[in-house]
């Protein structure tokens, strides 16, 4: 496995790989790796012949009060994982690396960067869409493998790549979960055994959901009433948005005809946490 810090060394390695004729896939991660993240290399490696995964926590994503500073670095057990995993380039760059000069440009997907995350992170998919925009650049892959857990974030970059005729397919693969249910997030690591507890609420909350879909109710508002009362039940979360929207435009739906995703995030005690299932009728 090859660790590749700069620019030039990343590109020319993976220009190698693909005029090799080898098919590259690419995984982009902030580190601090889990089976979450596992799961897409592993997609990855089936669909590929030669798989690179970048580790880069991006300052451009995160917001003026969040956790950039105190966002977990692994970076030595990350790549232990990943030489398990068979990963043929790892690309570690430094922020001076990604950003020599502060970001100027920008790469905005208007009408849906706003939209759930958005609301509450102003400046966050703005940040996600630039620094994908430039890591599909570096490493020119031919598939990129994206979590459906950033159920907006995927459709998001789904959208940039056609309005940008970038040349990657891009492949979204279902949730990992833990045993009990949370969905496996790097950010989990903050949680005090309580509110671990408390945090379970996200899941029930989007299961009561699905139980009522399952049962005839295709109403979106019955819907988020049913998942309103799991949600209550749990004082040790506080809410951020609980939406029933299309998978694309992540406009709000009122009746379920087609596909849709439940999307939830809250804040248990100072961890901001999101989770969500898709409704298929
Ligand atoms: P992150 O390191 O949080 O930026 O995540 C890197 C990639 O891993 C993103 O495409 C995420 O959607 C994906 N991912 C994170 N957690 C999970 C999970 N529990 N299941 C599946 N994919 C995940």
């Amino acid at each position: 496995m090859n660790i590749h810090a700069t620019v030039e060394e990343m590109r020319a390695a993976s220009r190698a790989a693909r005029l090799g004729g080898l098919r590259l896939g690419f995984v982009p991660t902030m580190g601090a790796l889990h089976e979450g993240h596992l799961s897409l290399v592993r997609a990855a490696i089936a669909e590929c012949d030669a798989v690179a995964v970048s580790i880069f926590v991006n300052p451009l994503q995160f917001g003026p009060n969040e956790d950039l500073a105190k966002y977990p670095r692994t970076f030595e057990r990350d790549c232990e994982l990943l030489r398990k995993e068979d990963v043929d380039f790892v690309f570690a760059p430094a922020v001076e690396e990604m950003y020599p000069e502060k970001a100027i440009t920008y790469v905005t997907v208007e009408g849906l960067s706003e939209k759930l995350c958005g609301r509450s992170r102003p400046t966050h998919f703005r940040g996600v869409t630039t620094v994908v925009a430039k890591l599909f650049h570096i490493v020119e892959p031919d598939l990129a493998f994206f979590g459906q857990k950033d159920a907006a974030q995927a459709a998001i970059i789904r959208r940039m790549v056609l309005d940008l005729n970038f040349s990657v397919e891009i492949i979204v693969c279902p949730i990992v979960r833990a045993p009990d249910g949370l969905a496996m997030s790097s950010r989990n690591g903050y949680l005090s055994p309580q509110e671990r507890k408390s945090a379970l609420v996200l899941y029930r909350t989007l299961q009561e959901v699905q139980r009522n879909f399952d049962k005839g109710e295709h109403n979106s508002k019955g819907l988020i009433e049913a998942g309103n009362k799991v949600l209550r039940a749990e004082t040790g979360v506080r809410l951020d948005y609980f939406e029933i929207v299309d998978p694309d435009t992540l406009d709000p739906m009122e009746t379920i005809r087609h596909p849709a995703l439940i999307a939830i995030a809250a804040f248990v005690g100072t961890t901001r946490l999101i989770d969500n299932v898709l409704l298929s009728p």
